[in-house]
């Protein structure tokens, strides 16, 4: 029996003492790191004692950024020590805890400093879906490139949001009969991804072996895309609007050590990789999503299926001397797996608004309309049959400003 008076704070639950995710909430009072405890924030200011001297930094800063900064050493010590306190039989003298569900006494904030920000393309059946939807008379599903390098592109750090935050529907420029018509997108969708968020010592050309140094842990990602803006503007350089007006990410930071159960090897690559891009056995994550749309699970969505792993992103990701820092997040791409009800994004789910879904209430959907709410969780093995949970990403897309 742990002093965590907390029934979803077990081994069986996605938040029990085998998950220790990071996050910062306010109560009133300003900005405070915290471990999650089930349905409970720990702030670590409230057990400072308990953690002694060197972590004191940490434990007293408004924003993880001094702990994503400070490195693997430091993230073992403070992980262990956590457990072992949560886990004891007497709280620590002085400790508080923050009851979580009362929305009014806390709110959980962005929980670090954002800084570049990179989002990729390692999911083969979303590259082919899309492939077979947009280039339909393409001999080949997939650009000759795909199979060699994880595509990405650098999306907008300054437009990432904390899950809980509304969405605006975005104004752009899209296709229209005749010419260009300016307009809210009449096409806004989510990718469910899963982020990694990025650590330790600045460094360029990180290799394979040394990306664990630079990973700090996982979130989900949120990926807002409007897809009549994006259709009209990718060519040639990329995603642009139809992207940047928001990317929302879990406010909770699950650390990669709680995922030591989860690894599982990526899919075979088709071709032998180029040196940089050589994993002794390249290991993704067990990560099993769900997209809920107004409440009704429309996609189960397996981490299991990606093309890369999140080594071989980051290795990508620096291999021309491109610095990664701490605060640096990169996402993995849309989330898809081989059938119908594995599609992350809406996108692919209702094949560019051609087949649509039908919610639990009666109505049905193609894109978002406003007011919706989608929330994506994702969980995985933990250590002795545990559960390890990612913290939920959720936002409801507000009617467009009027212009
Ligand atoms: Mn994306």
């Amino acid at each position: 029996m742990t002093w965590v008076d907390d029934p979803a704070f077990g081994a069986e639950h996605p938040f029990g003492p085998q998950t220790l995710p990071y996050g910062v909430v306010d109560a009133g009072e300003g900005p405070l790191v915290a471990v999650r405890v089930g349905d409970h924030a720990l702030p670590l200011r409230s057990i400072e004692a308990a953690l002694g001297e060197e972590l004191r930094a940490v434990a007293w800063a408004g924003s993880l950024d001094p702990l994503l900064a400070a490195g693997r050493t430091v993230w073992t010590t403070l992980r262990a020590r956590l457990r072992e306190l949560v886990t004891a039989t007497a709280a620590p003298r002085g400790a508080t805890l923050l009851p979580l569900t009362a929305r009014s006494e806390v709110r959980t904030l962005l929980p670090f400093t954002v800084g570049d920000y990179v989002d990729f393309y390692c999911s083969r059946h979303h590259a082919e879906n899309v492939g077979r939807m947009f280039r339909p008379d393409a001999t080949n599903l997939l650009m000759p490139n795909w199979t060699h390098l994880p595509v990405g592109y650098h999306g907008r750090s300054g437009t990432v949001i904390v899950s809980g935050t509304d969405v605006v529907r975005p104004h752009g420029q899209r296709r229209g009969n005749g010419g260009p018509v300016f307009g809210p997108t009449e096409r806004l969708d989510v990718e469910a991804e899963v982020g990694f968020v990025c650590g330790g010592p600045t460094a360029r050309r990180v290799p394979i072996a040394d990306a664990a140094d630079h990973l700090f842990g996982v979130a989900l990602v949120n990926d807002w895309s409007a897809r009549d803006i994006q259709a009209w503007e990718y060519q040639p350089l990329g995603p642009f609007l139809g992207k940047s007006f928001a990317t929302s990410i879990g406010a909770w930071i699950t650390p990669l050590d709680a995922f030591a159960a989860a690894r599982i090897p990526v899919v075979e690559p088709e071709h032998p990789r180029l040196d940089y891009l050589v994993e002794d056995q390249p290991w993704g994550l067990d990560l099993r999503l769900e997209i809920e749309w107004n409440g009704t699970v429309v996609s189960r969505p397996r981490f299991a299926d990606m093309s890369f792993s999140c080594a071989q992103q980051l290795a990508h990701m620096t291999v021309n001397g491109a610095t990664v820092r701490p605060g640096d997040l990169f996402a993995s791409g849309t989330v898809s797996g081989p059938e119908k009800e594995q599609r992350g994004c809406f996108l692919e789910l209702t094949w560019a608004g051609r087949e649509p879904v039908t919610l639990k209430d009666g109505q049905t959907r193609t894109f978002l309309a406003d007011g919706d709410t989608v929330v994506i969780t994702a969980t995985a093995p933990g250590e002795d049959g545990s559960v390890v949970g990612l913290a939920e990403v959720a936002g409801t897309v507000l009617p467009a400003e009027v212009t």
